[in-house]
Order: C-alpha cells, then structure tokens, then sequence
C-alpha cells in the first residue's frame, strides 16, 4: 500500500503527512539497514519492494502513470528525510527517481507510456552512466560509442561510478553517437541493462555510502533500439546536463538529511556526556559547535526551497540548484566534522553513528558536479546575466 491513501493532491502543504510518514519510516526501519549495509558493504536494494510499496520509487512519477507526482519542494524534503537513517538509501531512490523524471520528459511514446507505470514496480531500478574513467568532470571527453545498428544501436566503452549499476535495469547512457570534435556528438540512449554486453562490477572498498551500489561497466555491444533514444540525436550532453540540475537539489538534501542526524547526534552526546562534573553542553566551545550547525541547516534548507520552488514554477534553477548543493554539501561536512569533534574519542570509533555519517558526508562534495564545478556554473550563470 503506498503511504498515500486518498487522492493526490498537489500543493506542498498537502504532502506534508507523506514527509512525515516518510520520515517515521525512515527513522524506525532504515537506520539499522544502513549501519548494517556499511558495515557488510552490502546493497541496500535488497528492501526495494518495500520501497516500492511504500511508493518511494514514484515519487516524480506522473500519477497517471502510478506515481505520487510530489513537487520538487516534497521531493527534497522527502530525500532529506530518507537521507537522515540511509545515506545510501536516498541517493539510490534520489538517483532513481531523476531518471524517472528523464523518461517521463525525454523519451517517446510508446516507450514513455510503456515504461513509466514499470518504474513504479520491483525490479525496474533504474540509473544514469556519464561518467567513464578518463571523463568526469569533463563529460565531453566521454569515449563510449554507438554504433549504428539495423534497428538501433550497438555501444561499446566503459563506465564509471554508476550508482544502482548492480541490480539496476534501465539505464540512460550518454554515448557518441556524432564525430570526434563535433558539437552535437553525444546522444542519450535508455538501456535495458539486463544483456549480455553489459559486464558489471561492483566497486568495492568505498569510504561513504558503502550501502549504495556504485559499479563499473564495460559495454561490449550492448543493443539500444532506435525507439529507446532520449529526445533527438546529439540532445545527449544537453539532457545530461539539465537533469544533473535538478539532481543536485536531490545531493543538497541528501547532505542536508546528514547534517541534521549528526546535529541531533552532537545535542544528544552533549547533554549526556559529562566532564568536569557537568554535562560538555555547559561549555561554550560545545554550544558554539551546535549553534553554527543549526545555523548553517537552516540556512542549507533556505537554499534548498528556493531552488526547488523555483523548478516547481517552472523557472530556470541551474544557478539556485549548484548554490544549494555547494553550501549543503560543503556545511553537511563541516557539521559531521564537528559531531566527531563533540563525541571526542567515542566519535572515532565506528559502533558510534557519527563515524558513519562523517564518511558518508565526504561524497556529497564530489558527485553529481564537484564544489569547483558547481561554483564555475554559478560564476558562469552571473557572468551571463
Ligand atoms: C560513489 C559515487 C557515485 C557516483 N555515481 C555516478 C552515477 O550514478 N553516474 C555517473 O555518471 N557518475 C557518477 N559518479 C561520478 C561523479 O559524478 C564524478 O566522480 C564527479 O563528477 C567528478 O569526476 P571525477 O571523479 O572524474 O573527478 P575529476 O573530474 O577528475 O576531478 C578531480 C578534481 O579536479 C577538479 N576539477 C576538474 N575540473 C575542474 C575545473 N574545470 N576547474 C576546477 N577544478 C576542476 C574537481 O573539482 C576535483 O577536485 C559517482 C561517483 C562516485 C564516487
């Protein structure tokens, strides 16, 4: 059953029971999962049907197609939410759900009308490959090629850092499919990831988010039909790039749900723990950590609203969105630092939640855009204007 009984209603305020239904959800059921998953290194996607029933997989879905359509604003609160118990659960159903923005935007019909009500469903994870070992930041510099095929395309080269690149099924890849050098070279093609030129590997050994599956791929003449391309020929690097867009409002809340747990760790340690014959919270040094944190949360959320009532609106929101990921980010390892800095020797430690969540704050600076990438697209936006 989803957590949405009645009929959706569409302002912010009335998903304000879903954030909270959400938000016990997370709190009761995934905090265990997570601490389990990080320290097995194990997927979290094994509770993906729960996810599914509690409609966590169709939450930028239109409703007509089975999902709950939630506004951009719900959506990063809900991320938040997720983000508070799970790290790696929010980034898989963040990532999740921006590629089922991208089909319900990008992909044709029928595909389109087949496809949506699926992603909904078990068994339809679905993810974005742009990255490749010589092309991070630089998404130009991307050497997995189609080749055209009768019907549709052949692709070959490798990626790297796919999130849900596991147990994942339905993929967008950013591939050439123009010449070296030209400006519409790439193109966006869903690919159905359960073939055998898709040879998958998990990477091991991350520092952060070890519950969220992140693999490397080697494509070897995996088949795309023509019917799966993503808008036009040559759309891909423009598609990629205005998703990512919205994506990092999804990363800003995932650092933002981090933030507030080890918020919430740090006031709960502080009046707990004693020296010198009373509570650490008594010091000043100890409350200074707490207020700049709470500080900088409410400041990350501000950010974060605006950003996404902007795309709600309708509005153009790249230069709002990398503000709100760069400050979020950036403050969500600040704030983990001093929740490890406020436990003292018991922070170091990893039975100690704050060890976790200080790793798993270091990658919201690194993906979907870098801190240095998102300032070069806010600079470069001002610069415009
Ligand atoms: C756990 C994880 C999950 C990921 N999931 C996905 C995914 O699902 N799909 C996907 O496609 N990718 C994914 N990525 C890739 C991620 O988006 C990239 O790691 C990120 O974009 C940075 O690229 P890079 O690692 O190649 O670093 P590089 O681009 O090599 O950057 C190295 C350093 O140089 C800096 N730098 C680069 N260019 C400039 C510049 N012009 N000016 C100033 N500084 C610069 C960077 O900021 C960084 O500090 C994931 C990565 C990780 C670690």
């Amino acid at each position: 059953m989803s957590v949405l009984d009645s009929p959706i209603d569409h302002s912010v305020e009335a998903h304000d029971g879903l954030v909270q239904a959400v938000r016990e959800f997370a709190r009761s059921e995934l905090i265990d999962l997570d601490r389990r998953c990080d320290r097995e290194e194990s997927s979290c996607c094994v509770e993906f049907q729960r996810f599914c029933e509690m409609g966590l997989t169709g939450l930028r879905i239109p409703e007509s197609f089975g999902g709950l359509d939630c506004p951009a604003v719900t959506y990063a609160h809900l991320i938040r939410e997720l983000a508070y118990a799970s790290p790696s659960v929010a980034v898989t159903l963040g990532v999740h759900n921006m590629v089922g923005e991208i089909i319900a935007k990008y992909a044709h019909e029928p595909l389109r009308s087949e496809l949506l009500p699926k992603l909904v469903e078990p068994d339809n994870l679905t993810g974005f490959a742009i990255s490749e070992p010589d092309a991070g930041s630089d998404t130009a510099a991307a050497k997995t090629r189609a080749e055209k095929v009768a019907g549709g395309w052949k692709l070959f080269g490798n990626k790297m850092w796919v999130t849900n690149g596991m147990t994942g099924r339905w993929f967008c890849v950013l591939a050439r499919t123009g010449e070296v050098g030209g400006k519409d070279d790439f193109s966006m093609l869903l690919l159905d990831a359960r073939q055998a030129g898709v040879k998958r590997a998990m990477i091991k050994g991350k520092m952060g988010i070890r519950g969220s599956e992140t693999a490397e791929w080697a494509l070897d003449g995996a088949f795309v039909p023509e019917s799966n391309m993503l808008g036009k020929l040559g759309d891909g690097r423009r598609i990629g790039l205005t998703s990512l867009g919205g994506g990092r409002i999804g990363i800003a809340s995932q650092a933002l749900g981090i933030a507030q747990a080890c918020l919430d760790e740090m006031a709960r340690y502080a009046r707990q723990r004693e020296q010198f014959g009373r509570p650490i919270a008594d010091f000043q040094a100890i409350q200074w950590m707490i207020a700049d944190s709470a500080t900088e949360i409410a400041a990350a959320q501000q950010l974060i609203d605006r950003a996404a009532a902007m795309k709600d609106a309708g509005r153009k929101f790249a230069r709002e969105g990398s503000m709100a990921k760069l400050f979020a980010s950036e403050a969500a390892n600040r704030i983990a630092y001093r929740a490890v800095q406020v436990h003292g020797g018991s922070g170091f430690v990893n039975d100690c939640r704050v060890e976790q969540l200080y790793r798993d704050a270091r990658i919201t600076t690194i993906y979907e855009g870098t801190s240095e990438v998102q300032r070069i697209v806010i600079s470069r936006e001002l610069v415009r204007e």
